[in-house]
């Protein structure tokens, strides 16, 4: 008898970004779904890289990540919020953003604990939740500003709410969170047993002279946090899958027993590459404006069309509206677009766990303005 899996994620399928890449692949779609730049990243950082495994870094580093670059990235967790990380507590490098969230569900998650979660939210946070044993509460963001109903996180708190995920910048939304929403949930979580996740891999990527709002900037909020990041984000390397997660000690403790069993320790060459890299604050100081001239020459040309941006004040996202244009709920019209103009996006409600249609469609600006030009173009005569 061959063996059967009784599935740990029975409904879960292939995601979104995957269904939408193949498809864009198949017909030659400029693909402006899945969030990667199609530009080169800064040749110094894979030259360091080079130079890291011609020197012989090639073996195993410390399972917390490599001592330099945890005190690196607590120099500049001080230089931007203002807050005193100790390197070797508090800090773990991590295959990855996604792996980061994965791990601390991991580490804090028990059977049946309810977790909240702000859709539409980036595809792995229910799955992560659900795989280790947990209950995912979805509260659905407002439409069209994407802010968070506080009292209705209020009244979804119970006993058995064990975490709150946030993300901001947001995917998809390019949201960001405000002052009033982090007091709004130092108040909310104020002498409760409930932890947050907080997904930062967007914090550079933030517009219009705003500022990233980290919860490692508000101790009461930072106390029972797990903050993850993402060097692909920052430095243009979606592909290396580098990340990392801070988190105070006792947290930080428990959140290494599971990593240590399951990553133990990260690619070695690229975090020596980071370790010296990351003392170039200009390479992620420049980032929002950076991206931001891209949105800006998106919309731009994009006005060409009849699609209908909405704001964006970070990540490298912008959804635009297609209401007026055409009846087909969001998956129907983004299929369609690969299929005859030749543009990939990805429905936002693809984000949702019950799908809710807005006729919102994600566009990645992350990329080449001949890129962003020839897409734009493309969806000129759509109807
Ligand atoms: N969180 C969000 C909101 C993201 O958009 C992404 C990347 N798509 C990640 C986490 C994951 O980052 P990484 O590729 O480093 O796992």
């Amino acid at each position: 008898m061959i063996p059967t899996i009784q599935s740990k994620l029975p409904n879960v399928g292939t995601t979104i970004f995957t269904e939408m890449s193949v498809l864009a692949q198949q017909h030659h779609a400029i693909n402006l779904g899945q969030g990667f730049p199609d530009f080169l990243m800064d040749r110094a950082i894979t030259d360091l890289v080079n130079e890291a495994m011609q020197q012989g870094h090639n073996q195993y580093v410390h399972m917390n990540g490599l001592p330099a670059l945890r005190q690196g990235l607590a120099e500049k967790v001080k230089d931007l919020y203002n807050t005193d990380i100790h390197f070797n507590d508090e800090i773990t490098i991590t295959p990855g953003g996604t792996y980061a969230i994965y791990t601390a569900f991991t580490t804090i998650l028990q059977k049946g604990d309810e977790v909240i979660v702000f859709e539409p939210a980036y595809d792995s946070y229910i799955p992560n939740i659900e795989i280790n044993g947990g209950v995912a509460v979805p509260i659905s963001l407002t439409y069209p500003d994407y802010s968070i109903n506080w009292q209705l996180v209020k009244e979804k708190i119970n006993a058995k709410t064990r975490a709150i995920i946030i993300n901001s910048p947001h995917n998809p939304s390019g949201a960001l969170l405000t002052e009033e929403d982090l007091k709004a949930l130092c108040e909310i979580v104020r002498g409760t047993g409930i932890f947050i996740i907080s997904d930062e891999v967007y914090e550079h990527l933030v517009f219009d002279d705003k500022k990233h709002l980290s919860v490692l900037k508000y101790p009461e909020l930072y106390e029972r946090s797990f903050v993850c990041f993402s060097f692909g984000k920052t430095y243009h390397c979606t592909g290396w899958k580098m990340g990392y997660c801070i988190a105070p000690p006792a947290l930080m403790q428990e959140f290494r027993k599971v990593h240590q069993f399951n990553c133990f320790t990260c690619n070695s060459p690229v975090q020596f590459a980071l370790a010296a890299y990351i003392k170039n604050k200009t390479a992620y100081e420049g980032l929002g404006k950076f991206l931001q001239v891209k949105r800006d020459f998106f919309a731009e040309a994009m006005k060409a069309t009849r699609f209908k941006p909405l704001p964006s004040y970070g990540s490298y996202f912008q959804l635009y509206s297609y209401d007026g244009i055409s009846d087909e709920n969001e998956k129907a019209l983004a299929v369609r677009l690969i299929k005859e103009y030749g543009v990939a996006t990805i429905p936002v409600s693809a984000f949702y766990k019950s799908p809710v249609e807005n006729k919102v469609l994600r566009f990645c600006f992350a990329k080449k303005e001949e890129t962003l030009a020839e897409a734009a173009n493309r969806l000129i005569n759509v109807q």
